[in-house]
C-alpha cells in the first residue's frame, strides 16, 4: 500500500533518485504525474516540500546502503525550480562521496527560474556530472503545444541553456518523448550539430 506522506528518495534499479519538489513550469500533456502517484511502489506526490536539511537526512538513510552509479534529481517536478536546493545537496554528496556521479534531469527552464544568475556555472562548480535535459519540441510551436511552458520565452531559453552546460564542459544531453507531434530526427540532428548526446524516451509511464 502506497504511504501518505511522499517519498523524497526512491531508487530504480542502481540509481538513487531524489524528488525534491512538485512544482513545474510546464504542464507536458503526457506527464506521468498527471496520471499517476507515483512509481514502483514509491508515492511521489509530496504533501510538504522537504527542506534541503530534510533531503540530506533522507538521502543518508539510503546512500550507503549499497553501490549505486548516480544519484539523479528527478521526480514529480522541476529540481531547478529550488536550485539553492540542487546545489547545496549536490555539494554535500560530493564532500562525502566524491566517486559517486550526480544527474540533474531538467526540462531547461532554469535560467528563467533564476535569472539574473549563471546557472550552467553553479552547477558545474558544485560538481554536477551530467546534465540531461528535455527538448519535446524540434521547434517553438511543437514545444508549447506539446510542453505548455508557463513562460513565452521556454523553447529560446532551453536551447541556450543546453548551449550553456556544453560551454562549462558538464555532461550534457538532450532527451525527447517519442510522440506523434516531435520529429526526432530534427531534435538528433541538432544534438548531432552542436555536439552533445541524444536520448529518445519512449512513451511509457516513466518519469520524463
Ligand atoms: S514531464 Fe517533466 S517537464 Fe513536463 S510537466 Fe512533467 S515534470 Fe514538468
Amino acid at each position: 500500500m502506497l504511504k501518505k506522506n511522499g517519498d523524497i528518495v526512491y531508487w530504480l534499479e542502481d540509481s538513487l533518485y531524489l524528488n525534491i519538489t512538485n512544482r513545474c513550469s510546464n504542464k507536458c500533456y503526457f506527464c506521468f504525474r498527471h496520471f499517476w502517484d507515483g512509481i514502483a511502489g514509491f508515492r511521489l506526490k509530496l504533501g510538504k516540500e522537504p527542506s534541503t536539511e530534510q533531503v540530506i537526512k533522507e538521502l543518508k538513510k539510503h546512500i550507503s546502503r549499497r553501490r549505486w552509479e548516480e544519484v539523479v534529481f528527478c521526480g514529480f517536478g522541476e529540481p531547478t525550480i529550488r536550485l539553492d536546493c540542487v546545489l547545496e545537496v549536490a555539494r554535500w554528496i560530493k564532500k562525502y562521496y566524491p566517486f559517486l556521479k550526480i544527474r540533474l534531469n531538467t526540462n531547461g527552464h532554469a535560467v528563467l527560474l533564476n535569472p539574473n544568475r549563471d546557472v550552467a556555472r553553479e552547477l558545474k562548480g558544485v560538481g554536477i556530472d551530467i546534465v540531461s535535459v528535455s527538448l519535446n519540441g524540434h521547434d517553438e510551436e511543437t514545444y508549447n503545444k506539446v510542453c505548455r511552458p508557463e513562460f513565452r520565452e521556454a523553447y529560446k531559453n532551453v536551447i541556450n541553456f543546453i548551449l550553456a552546460l556544453k560551454d562549462t564542459g558538464i555532461d550534457t544531453e538532450i532527451t525527447a518523448v517519442e510522440l506523434p507531434e516531435i520529429d526526432i530526427q530534427k531534435i538528433q540532428d541538432f544534438a548531432k550539430k552542436i555536439n552533445v548526446k541524444f536520448r529518445l524516451r519512449q512513451f511509457i509511464p516513466l518519469i520524463y
